[in-house]
């Protein structure tokens, strides 16, 4: 398919009754019904006056209406899923930074994202889904926007945007990612090839589908090769254990700080993965600790394949293949698609085992940033996309991922990458988590310092922690400065914000 119209409707005519969307305590839909729905929530946009190239902004918590609401938005007008828990000024930058038409709600939400459509004038559209009528079938609710959109008005074409995702800011403010069909179908076919999905396939997807890896690299690169997808309301350790059993996937995708908390839940419980056999775990948008690897493989008997992603390609970007093809631990595997390069500072190609930014290219890789040029001058160059990412690639083409060029620190001139210090940290016994960052030094300019998380029961202490770390690390690189936290923030990816610990134990300036 070229369009995201196509992608239901081919899906719906090969297996009308095969499985596209499941979700706890709710009917399974068939792509069959997906297809129907799509086309009627498609009549009803363009009957309140929505149609090609209208950017629609979405505050739904994830779950299967999200998944379709999505796909019905994508696929008549432009989509814009937002996370229900952002705070009112980001609303308001969301909304304003895609001109949105419309926000898309649940029945009755007087939340932030409401607040700040009114106080914009953005009309607000009520999603109300009906699980009695046999179809499933949703209905938007809410007065026109403009006048009915007439059927026979062109659509929308492979080249227009579908989705606009903003990056889940880790490091900086959120930025504002277009998509087009042909991005999106580009990056799912390419995803779920290498994951070699078929119609047999079922994902387990507790990632929130307001972002790439829940929505493109697990929803969509799903549907494009007609496999399911469990969609839970968000995450729990104990439920999602519940889940396994219940829904049967063939695989289960997450972020390392989920795994991490699948593992603890089955140390504490004794829970496995039930009877269900995995095919494979994928885990993607962060480091994925050896160690928390070695442990996973061992819990669910599958293999775990890391993968390496960002928003502007719309998906993976690499990822470890399926056995018999071997997969290194460390590693974030080979390309999906589109040619991997590492660049030194002028752009030019560097040879295999040398660091230096990761760049991208391919159908998947968004044409630029919107709102901000400024932002696309310095990405977007000789063809390439630079990441921000620092890695290189070895003899073989497998990618290794040192860490972010805004995260690096400089310590008297000599870098450190901060999560190599986390991984050198990760197979202590004592520590639960370790996230590296900077600190402002008088005299280096930088210090490397680590909030740690402990584990119960075992005592740790500032000298340990480094004591561990020297006899693994280079000497600057080791942390001059532990901290001892309950846990480490996070954005809402699941990401560690070390910038928000720099701010946390940054000394006030006197
Ligand atoms: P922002 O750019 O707004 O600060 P972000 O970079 O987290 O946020 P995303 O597009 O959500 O935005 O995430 C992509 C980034 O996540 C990559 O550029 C990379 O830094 C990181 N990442 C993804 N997968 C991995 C991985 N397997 N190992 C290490 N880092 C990863």
């Amino acid at each position: 398919p070229h369009h995201l119209r196509d992608l239901v409707t081919e899906q719906a005519r090969e297996r009308p009754d095969g499985v596209a969307l499941a979700a706890p305590g709710r009917p399974a839909l068939t792509f069959g019904a997906l297809a129907r729905q799509v086309d009627e929530a498609g009549r009803r946009l363009r009957g309140l006056g929505i149609g090609p190239g209208d950017a629609v902004a979405l505050a739904l918590s994830t779950g299967p209406d999200l998944a379709t609401a999505f796909l019905a938005v994508a696929a008549h007008a432009s989509c814009v899923p937002l996370n229900p828990a952002h705070r009112p000024d980001e609303f308001t930058h969301f909304l304003t930074g895609t001109g949105a038409k419309a926000l898309v709600v649940p029945p009755g939400d007087d939340g932030d994202a409401v607040a700040a459509a009114n106080r914009l004038g953005v009309p607000i559209l009520e999603l109300v889904v009906r699980p009695e009528d046999p179809a499933g079938v949703w209905t938007l609710t809410g007065a026109p926007v403009g006048r009915s959109v007439p059927d026979d008005q062109p659509g929308t074409r492979p080249e227009d945007v579908a989705l606009t995702l903003f990056t889940s800011g880790t490091t900086a403010l959120p930025r504002m990612v277009p998509l087009t069909h042909t991005n999106l179908l580009t990056a799912a076919w390419n995803t779920g090839r290498a994951l070699e999905l078929t119609p047999a396939d079922r994902c387990l997807n507790p990632m929130p589908m307001f972002h790439a890896h829940g929505l493109t690299s697990t929803l969509l690169a799903s549907f494009v090769h007609g496999a399911g997808v469990v969609c839970p309301p968000g995450f729990d350790a104990a439920a999602f254990m519940d889940w396994l059993d219940e829904f049967r996937p063939t695989w289960y995708t997450a972020v390392p700080a989920m795994h991490r908390a699948l593992l603890d839940e089955a140390d504490r419980t004794g829970r496995g993965p039930g009877g269900a056999p995995l095919r494979f775990v994928r885990s993607a948008s962060a480091p994925l600790p050896d160690s928390v690897l070695e442990r996973l493989e061992r819990l669910f008997g599958a293999p775990v394949l890391e993968g390496y992603g960002l928003t502007e390609a719309a998906s993976l970007v690499t990822i470890n293949p399926l056995p018999p093809r071997p997969r290194k631990v460390g590693s974030v595997g080979v390309p999906v698609g589109g040619p991997v390069a590492v660049l030194d500072p002028d752009g030019r190609e560097l040879p295999p085992r040398d660091a230096g930014e990761i760049a991208i290219r391919g159908g998947n890789v968004t044409a630029g940033y919107a709102g901000d040029p400024s932002l696309n001058e310095a990405a977007f160059t000789g063809g390439w996309m630079r990441t921000g990412d620092y890695g290189y690639l070895d003899q073989d083409g497998y990618l290794f991922v040192i860490g972010r060029a805004k995260e690096i620190i400089n310590r008297g001139g000599s870098k450190v990458a901060p999560a190599e210090v986390d991984r050198a940290l990760a197979g202590h016994p004592g520590l639960a988590e370790a996230a590296a960052f900077g600190l402002p030094h008088p005299t280096l300019g930088e210090d490397v310092a680590v909030a740690v998380v402990t584990r119960p029961g075992v005592g740790v202490d500032e000298h340990s922690v480094r004591a561990y770390a020297a006899r693994r690390l280079i000497d600057h690189k080791v942390p001059s400065r532990v901290f001892f936290v309950d846990e480490l923030p996070r954005n809402t990816t699941g990401k560690v914000q070390r910038v928000r610990l720099t701010e946390r134990f940054t000394p006030a300036a006197r």
